[in-house]
């Protein structure tokens, strides 16, 4: 573990087995941080909090742009990492799981030179100040652009961290610290505690020397991570899970919403939490519809485009899942719940039709290759069954008329909605209403959530 600028054996001797989830072999043991390890690195990280708060923005900034460097020198043995740990096909890995983070990192070491960290609002001075020590706690789905995109803010902002990375993906946390310590950030300023979520996760989120927890993973831990600072007035920001919904207006070019739609899906087996897993589409274009996706979905073949889920639990809750919709009367149009491969925890693709807003892969998260496709009668309705969730973290739009999708998109109550197949935007915040979570993540405003506010009548 990194731990006050050094890397350090862990109080007990446990370790944890990291698994390739495509052969199912052992590749790596990390050490199974417990809450002695989380108050040392806690107690590094608030004594390196004045001196990087006082550092200048515009030094805190070259520090990140290291960071950033060290991370692009990094991104092949990022990528196989990425593959090894998690399952992601080389290409997903390199292009999205090693390259968005590098980005992401980037636009704060342009941000940190370049906030206004205090403004002068009628005859006061508002300062912009850091929270104070961060407990950051990420998921495996995006092992380091999770990481990234809660270290590099709250680096900006003047915070201090320690990182509980998930069990799953521990590895590519360990390369992240590597490059942290080569970037040459002082000691304690960013720290790192491998370990299990309810042992070395609720330690940290738990411990009084930690001044804002940010979490992102299910909403099952989310509800009590946001209960315990709650208890403590502690800050908390919670990037939870999603059911977002791919509306399919009439006049959209219906093949083009269909295939982006089922990529979107497919993309990282279905493991993310923003994936447009609701398609919603005209009752007089249904059944082209659902022909145009069990099509495109034929082309993702697990083992080659499509990786394994992350572990044998997930892949067993995703084939739960896929039997739930089967007995709730859905209908099949591909995939279904036997597992396609002899080893590997992969799922088949698979796409529902015939799924109305009540049923159980309707309403809740699968996170797997799955798709379900809904029917609606007119907009209203269609507006209706996208905000019918508890969730509102993503979403899309499709029209032949962009002011239409605008129009559209302005009534749904969810944090994110691509236009048409509008472009990532990694400085567009990022998170969710309702149940998907409280806080942003991502570009001004997710460097926004690490700052507390003084302000100075004179
Ligand atoms: P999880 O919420 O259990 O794990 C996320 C992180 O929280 C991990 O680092 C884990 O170690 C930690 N954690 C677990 N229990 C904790 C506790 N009691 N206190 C503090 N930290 C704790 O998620 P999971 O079991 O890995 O995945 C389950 C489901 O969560 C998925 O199927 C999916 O629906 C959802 N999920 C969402 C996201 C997302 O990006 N929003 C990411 C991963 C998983």
């Amino acid at each position: 573990m990194y731990i006050g600028g050094r890397w350090r054996p862990a109080a007990a001797p446990e370790t944890i087995a990291v698994v390739d989830p495509a052969d199912e072999q052992v590749i790596a043991h990390v050490p199974a941080g417990t809450a002695e390890d989380v108050d040392a690195a806690v107690r590094a990280a608030r004594a390196a909090f004045p001196g990087w708060a006082a550092t200048p923005p515009a030094e805190r900034a070259r520090y990140i742009a290291a960071l950033r460097d060290e991370l692009a020198r990094r991104v092949e043995e990022i990528a196989q990492t990425v593959t090894s740990e998690l399952g992601a096909p080389p290409a997903l890995a390199l292009a999205v799981h090693a390259n968005l983070p590098v980005a992401v990192a980037g636009s704060y070491a342009e941000l940190a030179g370049s906030y206004a960290f205090e403004e002068r609002i009628g005859t006061s001075t508002v300062l912009m100040e850091p929270v104070g020590v961060v407990g950051a706690i990420t998921p495996w789905n995006y092992p380091l652009h999770q990481i990234v995109a809660k270290v590099a803010p709250a680096l900006a902002a003047g915070c201090t961290v320690v990182l509980k990375p998930a069990e799953d993906t521990p590895l590519t946390a360990q390369l992240f610290a590597e490059a942290v310590h080569e970037a040459g950030i002082p000691e304690g300023v960013f720290n790192l505690v491998t370990g299990l979520g309810p042992v070395a996760g609720q330690a940290l989120a738990e411990h009084e020397g930690v001044d804002l927890v940010s979490f992102t993973g299910s909403t099952a831990v989310g509800r009590k991570i946001g209960a315990t600072a709650g208890g403590a007035i502690k800050r908390v920001a919670l990037e939870l899970g999603g059911k977002s919904a791919n509306v399919i207006l009439p006049s959209a070019d219906l093949a083009k919403a269909v295939n982006v739609g089922i990529a979107n899906v497919m993309s990282n087996s279905g493991q993310t939490c923003s994936a447009w897993t609701r398609m919603l589409v005209h009752k007089d274009r249904y059944e082209e519809a659902v022909a145009l996706a069990a099509a495109a979905v034929a082309k993702y073949v697990p083992g080659e485009r499509v990786g394994p889920l992350v572990n044998a639990k997930q892949q067993e809750r995703v084939r739960g899942y896929i039997e739930k919709g089967v007995e709730e009367g859905a209908r099949l149009v591909a995939g279904g719940p036997e597992a396609p491969l002899g080893v590997g925890y992969y799922v088949s693709p698979t796409v529902f039709a015939d799924v109305t807003p009540g049923m159980t892969i309707a309403q809740e998260e699968i996170f797997g290759p799955v798709v379900s496709i809904l029917k609606y009668e007119d907009e209203d309705d269609a507006l209706a069954i996208a905000n019918g969730t508890v969730y509102g973290l993503a979403g899309a739009v499709w029209a032949g008329d962009e002011s239409e999708a605008v129009a559209f998109a302005r009534r749904m109550d969810t944090g994110q909605v691509d236009i048409n197949g509008g472009r990532f935007n990694p400085l567009a915040p990022f998170g969710g209403y309702k149940q998907s979570g409280v806080g942003r993540e991502l570009g001004p405003h997710g460097l926004a959530e690490y700052l507390q506010t003084k302000s100075l009548q004179f």
